[in-house]
């Protein structure tokens, strides 16, 4: 039995009682069974069972560090945000994630990047939501989980299916968009630093006046763009699942600290009603022409997690995290990611997830939710006042806070999201972007992916392509006769 170095801390239990021996079990005689009494025994088997918890449905996998957001631009006028006014420094987290894999998938697959940000604001959490794309395969949150179930096992092969994929996509054609990014050569980047960022949905900004205008977030690296080609990358699977953890948490480690810029797209609520089709519609961008990107500031990460699984792991975000400021708007994704994510952690985390060291906000916290497994925060200030409205002085509604009203829509109904939406003029806009070589890359990576999908299905994508542009359409098919010449 090793004596016990006292300069070394004391094990103990979970309850704080020393140990005094963590290397035999308490058996009956030396060749007999074990003790039920081995209290320390059952302990350990006890908590090696629960160390897993839900992972998420999608964004399983991630990687994430701490860091700074400092504003150096000014939109003042637009916002009374404390997070965005001129000068201010911020601390926050950042997550980025693969969307299909799960959490043992390798890090360098073809698939959409989350770029999700929480900001520590003097007001409260500020959670951005958001992807390494401006735009998803979807406008409709109706056919969310439809869509997510075809990037998933099959339930029968278990296996993902490229059939699912290619027929829910060539079903729908607002998809075009994404889909045209997820082949293109941003579809694999190398790293998490290699990317860019955007809120994706729009957002909206309000000032003291109950003045309103729309916003979109970016956030641009400043590492420049690098991509993997598909040979490329599974070379690298071949060495290495963990490519994006390592990455990023060897650059942090070695101080070599990654930055985005950050910039905004505003419209005017006047120039949102003359606009020619909905920009609340998440398939689409606003052209920089008409909206020009503004510079207001930069991030960066500069501190690794110090524990994965309680940092990260654990790390929730919601759309729903808004500050004063801050408003969402009528993009229906946007509205239900607002239930969806809370909800999500309320699942995988419990009820009072929020209150975690790393999903705690940095600002007092006063709220009239009470109990519930694992409730560990403290009362109140005044134990009295646990009810609302209460005469003992309790925390208080503050309508200085109060966002502007908005100006509903119109009729409710289930409108048809796709009725008079041109799904093909900004894919094309962007296939105009690319040159030759990036073209190229386009028509493989297509091709690969769909080349053992039955022919109806392959056809009818193939139309989609031909409408966003002839040769789009072409190199698809020249790709796919490459691969297999009885095509
Ligand atoms: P612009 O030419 O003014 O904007 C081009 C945008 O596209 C830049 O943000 C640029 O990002 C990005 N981009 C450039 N090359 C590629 C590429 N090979 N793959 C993906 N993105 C690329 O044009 P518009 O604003 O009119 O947009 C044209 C198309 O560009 C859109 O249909 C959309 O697909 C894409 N795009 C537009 C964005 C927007 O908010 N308007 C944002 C991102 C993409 P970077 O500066 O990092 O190179």
């Amino acid at each position: 039995m090793p004596k016990q170095n006292s300069s070394r801390p004391r094990l103990t239990t979970t309850a704080g009682a020393p140990i005094a021996n963590n290397q035999n079990s308490l058996t009956a005689g030396d060749r007999g069974p074990i003790l039920l009494q081995d209290w320390q025994l059952i302990e350990k088997l006890a908590h090696q069972n629960r160390e897993r918890i839900p992972e998420r449905v999608v964004h399983a996998k991630g990687w994430g560090a701490y860091g700074t957001l400092r504003i150096t631009g000014d939109i003042s006028h637009l916002t009374s945000a404390l997070v965005l006014q001129p000068g201010t420094e911020t601390p926050m987290i950042a997550r980025f994630s693969t969307v299909a894999g799960e959490m043992g998938a390798a890090d360098h697959e073809r698939d959409v990047r989350g770029f999700a940000l929480k900001f520590y604001t003097e007001d409260g959490n500020w959670d951005l939501v958001g992807n390494n794309t401006p735009v998803f395969f979807v406008r409709d949150p109706l056919k969310f989980p439809d869509f997510i179930h075809t990037q998933k096992r099959h339930p029968r092969t278990n296996l993902r299916s490229p059939t699912a994929m290619w027929d829910f996509w060539s079903l729908s054609p607002e998809s075009l968009h994404q889909v045209t990014i997820l082949f293109s050569d941003r579809g694999l980047p190398i790293s998490p630093m290699h990317m860019n960022g955007y809120g994706s949905h729009t957002f909206s900004l309000w000032n003291g006046q109950a003045e309103r205008v729309w916003v979109k977030f970016h956030f641009k690296t400043r590492q420049g763009h690098r991509c993997y080609t598909n040979a490329e990358a599974e070379a690298v699977v071949g060495r290495t699942r963990e490519g994006y953890q390592e990455a990023l948490f060897g650059a942090i480690e070695a101080g070599d600290y990654p930055k985005w810029t950050m910039q905004v797209q505003i419209m005017t609520e006047a120039q949102e009603r003359e606009f020619p089709f909905n920009p609340f519609d998440l398939t689409k961008v606003w052209p920089h022409a008409d909206f020009p990107p503004i510079e207001i500031g930069e991030i960066e990460l500069n501190r690794n997690p110090a524990n994965y699984f309680a940092e990260i792991e654990q790390l929730a975000f919601s759309p729903s995290n808004v500050v004063r400021g801050i408003g969402h708007s009528p993009d229906r994704m946007l509205q239900a990611r607002i239930f969806a994510y809370a909800d999500a952690h309320r699942y995988r985390l419990g009820t009072h997830y929020e209150a975690l060291p790393v999903n705690r906000p940095r600002c007092p916290v006063h709220h009239y939710h009470k109990d519930g497994a694992m409730r560990f925060f403290d009362n109140m200030p005044i134990p009295d006042a646990y009810y609302e409205p209460n005469s003992f002085d309790g925390p208080q509604q503050d309508s200085a806070f109060s966002e502007p009203p908005l100006d509903l829509y119109g009729q409710a109904d289930r409108y048809d999201h796709r009725d008079g939406n041109d799904d093909f003029s900004q894919p094309r806009a962007l296939f105009m972007l690319f040159d030759e070589g990036q073209k190229a890359r386009l028509f493989a990576n297509i091709a690969a992916a769909m080349k053992d999908v039955p022919l109806c299905i392959i056809e009818r994508q193939i139309e989609l392509f031909r409408q966003v542009h002839p040769e789009f359409c072409a190199g698809v098919y020249a790709a796919l006769d490459a691969l297999d010449p009885q095509f």
